[in-house]
């Protein structure tokens, strides 16, 4: 844990540079948590297991504009800095970079990075364009940040698949620390965007990973993709008011149609109710 009055906080990026360039001169290594912020159980599990191996640990704390889309919910999205402030010492951070967007994108030279064909599926496909804003910061944050680790959570299964893929095809220098999902009690993913649910759709959102659960071990007992997939459709419009947005069973890490051989799986779905959109996973091995 960190004091709240020791622990630093920056919301400019020359400062956060100056951090990370004291910080290497005395040979420490830099753990690095990039968040939107609103944090929680799932967030501390990965400030702390940053802890755990890193000399010290940064938080960004950035609800970034460029990889929501047109209609999509960056205003609505929920932030309250001084809570994460006090969360983020808690957990052991040492110090908190929560840059304005005028700070991060100050002008726009109309560079794109595209990330391809990993992008095509799941959350991709109805979020165009999502990628490419989450890769454009994730590379600003760690050419300021410069960690030696950079810590993931899986339940941003798609996001960490071509986040390893960047880093490896364009030589990251930092090492990617994938962390599992941090769930309630009753199994729902921990979310930021969970308190956007109505009182009714919170009890029915544990229905996602439930059913998921159940879609896995139909897979696993040879049920064909396409029946698995129905099944967990069916189950999830009956169970919650939420629209099933989609609903995948794909290999994990590629994100490729599998096969009668692929052993290591994803079954993914996401699931729109009319404030939040709710995604989770469950990445696994089968015999192949
Ligand atoms: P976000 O603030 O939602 O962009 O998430 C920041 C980081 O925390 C990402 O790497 C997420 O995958 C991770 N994260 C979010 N929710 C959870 C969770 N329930 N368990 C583990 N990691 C999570």
């Amino acid at each position: 844990m960190t004091d709240t009055t020791t622990m630093q906080c920056t919301a400019l990026i020359s400062k956060m540079i100056e951090w990370q360039q004291d910080m290497k001169a005395s040979n420490r290594t830099i753990g690095f948590v990039p968040t939107m912020g609103f944090l929680h159980e799932g967030h501390v599990a990965l400030i702390q297991e940053a802890k755990k191996n890193n000399d010290c640990v940064a938080v960004s704390i950035f609800v970034n504009p460029t990889q929501f889309g047109p209609g999509e919910d960056f205003e609505a999205y929920p932030r309250n800095l001084d809570a994460d402030v006090r969360l983020a010492a808690q957990a052991g951070a040492d110090i908190v970079f929560c840059p304005e967007v005028e700070e991060m994108y100050p002008t726009d030279g109309g560079i794109r990075i595209v990330p391809g064909p990993l992008a095509d599926q799941l959350c991709g496909a109805s979020r165009p364009g999502h990628f490419d804003g989450v890769l454009k910061v994730v590379l600003k944050l760690v050419n300021i940040v410069q960690p030696t680790n950079i810590y993931f959570g899986m339940k941003d299964a798609q996001q960490l698949a071509i986040i390893e893929t960047f880093f490896r095809d364009y030589n990251c220098p930092a090492t990617i620390v994938r962390v599992p999902t941090v769930r309630e009690l009753d199994g729902l993913a921990k979310s930021s965007r969970n308190v956007n649910l109505s009182d009714q759709e919170r009890n029915e959102a544990p229905a996602i990973y439930e059913t998921l659960q159940q879609g896995q071990v139909l897979v696993l007992e040879g049920v064909a993709n396409d029946v698995v997939k129905q099944f967990v459709t069916d189950e999830l419009e009956k169970k919650t008011s939420g629209i099933v947005d989609y609903i995948s069973i794909l290999t994990y890490p590629q994100l490729e149609e599998p096969t009668a051989k692929s052993k290591n799986l994803i079954i993914a779905c996401a699931v729109q109710f009319p404030k939040a959109r709710l995604i989770d996973n469950i990445i696994f091995e089968r015999e192949g």
